[in-house]
């Protein structure tokens, strides 16, 4: 293992938080690769792992889509290796857990009183497992319940580790730039602080994306497929949004210096 990024209680761990068990996937799959390439640990929290959701699936029932959704996750970090550590927190995802449509995830308003039950139920298991490294969380693009909660719990988090955000997929490549800028703006006031981006970057992103969102097949159609590569394309990788503190962890991890102005890229 090379280079040290300890400070503070800041080391290199990379712990991504996933509503759901494709996220970290979809969204961050290059990241979690070159991270492990880097030589340092990654764990994936996988919040929201109790689900009926398998658009493709629809014959089978609540513990068989959730075994299903396992063995996807499991085909992933198989893929990358085996370098990847889970842990699966079991709790009920939104439209099980709130009674409500599936289509309506993602415009679901919650009273602030449930938002703060939310909230404690799952910042109680977080603490239990963060206690430094880098904190990857969702930028919450598109606004499913599941992922706003997710990102207002760890923003709670920042006294125990650096945060970073990535824009959720195949959300951002619907929402196109206006969304994501909409939810970073609305990351940053819940944050009080700015962000700016890097694109972990790769000559065939696209390719190795592809490679990843196919191991998923309960879950996204060919179109989606299809979103996500044109969206890594466009970005030409992931792009991750950082604050000071968490832009030199992550830098530092990764063996780069790039600096903090906006968009700076990271390749190979
Ligand atoms: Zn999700």
């Amino acid at each position: 293992m090379t280079g040290d990024c300890n400070e503070k209680n800041r080391g290199c761990d990379l712990l991504v938080v996933s509503p759901h068990r494709d996220d970290a996937a979809f969204s961050v799959g290059l990241t979690i690769r070159r991270w492990l390439a880097c030589g340092w640990p990654v764990k994936i929290i996988n919040c929201y792992t109790i689900s009926e959701y398998a658009p493709h699936r629809s014959e089978l029932n609540r513990a068989a889509v959730s075994d299903l959704r396992r063995a996807e996750d499991l085909a992933f970090a198989q893929h990358l290796g085996d370098g990847i550590e889970f842990v699966d927190l079991n709790l009920l995802d939104a439209p099980l857990r709130l009674c409500c449509p599936v289509d309506e995830v993602c415009n679901r308003a919650l009273a602030p009183d449930r938002v703060r039950v939310e909230i404690e139920l799952l910042g109680d298991h977080l603490r239990r497992i963060v206690n430094r490294g880098v904190l990857l969380i969702p930028l919450s693009v598109g606004n499913h319940v599941d992922h706003i909660i997710a990102r207002q719990t760890c923003i709670r988090l920042a006294d125990l580790c650096s945060l970073a955000f990535y824009e959720d997929l195949p959300y951002s490549a619907l929402a196109g730039p206006e969304g994501v800028a909409e939810a970073r703006l609305a990351t940053e006031t819940l944050l009080g602080r700015s962000l700016q981006s890097i694109v972990i970057a790769s000559g065939d992103a696209s390719v190795k994306k592809m490679e990843v969102v196919k191991l998923y097949p309960s879950q996204v159609t060919e179109s989606e497929v299809e979103q996500i590569k044109g969206y890594t394309a466009y970005t030409g990788g992931e792009r991750i949004w950082l604050d000071e503190t968490s832009s030199h962890s992550f830098q530092t991890a990764l063996g780069s210096r790039a600096g903090n102005d906006a968009d700076k890229r990271i390749g190979n």
